[in-house]
């Protein structure tokens, strides 16, 4: 096995090479990797700062990168460092990478306060979210201040984002009222933060109609515990033209300060990390599963009978799991 001790050391002192080697050994499937980079995390993630966790999610073209350039300088300016790391589920599919254009955050991506990294391209979401989380540790022990994690804005992979940020943040483009229906109710739920972008020139007047619905929506959601008075709220920011940055800020440091004094952030961060061990329980039972040929045939077997009928779910899952002790045992 590799000797990780150098490596964790270097991380520390907040090398941006040792910590995007890291990251690559947390992406690989290898399984000494895997055995070098669990070392790893074990090693650091202890004793590691806390980051503030910004989760950031918005449709494409609504001006995430634009946003994160702008805001990212913002706070590299003020001598904070903040790392952006992106989930990018379509990257699976396409092999490519929301972050993998060049001319994306050119300015923050020179930033020596500044760490970019693109989405890693993988097959399932569980993947994705075990990698981006670990790498979310690694950008801690590091010692950032910020970390962003910018996702597109389809299906779980906000929930994913939300489940593993401190604040969760949705950017939405200026438009007309029944656009509000196109976001899902569920991510509005979790969203701590909306901002609409855009909210410049001859898009002013529209946005300033987009955030009071979008304001009015919020005051109608359930209050949450882990929300001081006033959140979640909606606010107008122009990414082109900086304006917005500084309050939206503002608002987000104070509420991670009201969470931290109240004791929510670390309640919020204690369910996420049972959430996630449980999340890997779960996916590291399936693909044992998956990888043995009798267990994946009587999977495949119960499939059929579950579909049509014939075995109830609760059934067929007994038999899977009695069969998965009987090879444990025997
Ligand atoms: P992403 O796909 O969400 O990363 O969006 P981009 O950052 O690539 O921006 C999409 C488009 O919106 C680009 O043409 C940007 O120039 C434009 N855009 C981004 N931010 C703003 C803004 O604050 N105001 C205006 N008017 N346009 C913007």
């Amino acid at each position: 096995m590799t000797d990780i001790e150098p490596l964790a050391q270097a991380i520390v002192r907040g090398e941006r090479r040792a910590l995007a080697r890291a990251i690559t050994l947390v992406e690989s499937r290898r399984a000494d990797h895997r055995t070098a980079a669990t070392a790893l995390l074990e090693r650091l993630a202890p004793t590691a700062p806390h980051a503030l966790r910004i989760g950031l999610s918005g449709t494409p073209g609504v001006g995430k990168s634009t946003f994160i350039e702008a805001f990212g300088m913002m706070l590299c300016e003020k001598g904070l460092r903040v790392a952006v790391l992106a989930v990018d589920p379509s990257s699976a599919r396409s092999g490519g990478s929301i972050l993998g254009d060049k001319t994306r955050m050119e300015q923050l991506s020179r930033h020596p306060n500044a760490f970019i990294r693109p989405s890693p391209s993988q097959s399932e979401l569980g993947g994705v979210a075990r990698r981006t989380r670990e790498a979310v540790s690694l950008c801690e022990a590091a010692g950032f201040d910020v970390v962003l994690i910018e996702t597109v804005g389809v299906g779980q992979s906000e929930t994913m984002v939300a489940d593993m940020a401190d604040l969760f943040v949705l950017l939405l483009a200026p438009a007309g009222g029944d656009e509000l229906q196109g976001v899902k109710r569920g991510i509005m739920e979790s969203a701590d933060i909306i901002l609409i972008n855009k909210a410049d020139g001859e898009l002013r007047a529209t946005a300033k109609r987009t955030c009071a619905d979008y304001a009015g929506a919020l005051r109608l959601l359930r209050k949450r515990v882990q929300d001081p008075e006033g959140y979640p709220l909606a606010m107008m920011v122009s990414a082109y033209e900086g304006t917005g940055l500084p309050e939206a800020w503002e608002k987000m440091q104070a509420l991670a300060k009201w969470r931290r004094d109240t004791g929510h952030h670390d309640k919020q961060r204690q369910a996420q990390a049972l959430h996630w061990f449980h999340e890997d329980v779960r996916q590291g039972l399936l693909a044992h599963l998956r990888a043995d040929p009798a267990m994946s045939n009587a999977m495949a077997r119960l499939d059929q009978q579950v579909a049509s009928g014939a075995r109830p779910p609760s059934a067929a899952a007994q038999e899977i799991l009695a069969g998965l002790i009987a090879t444990k045992s025997g």
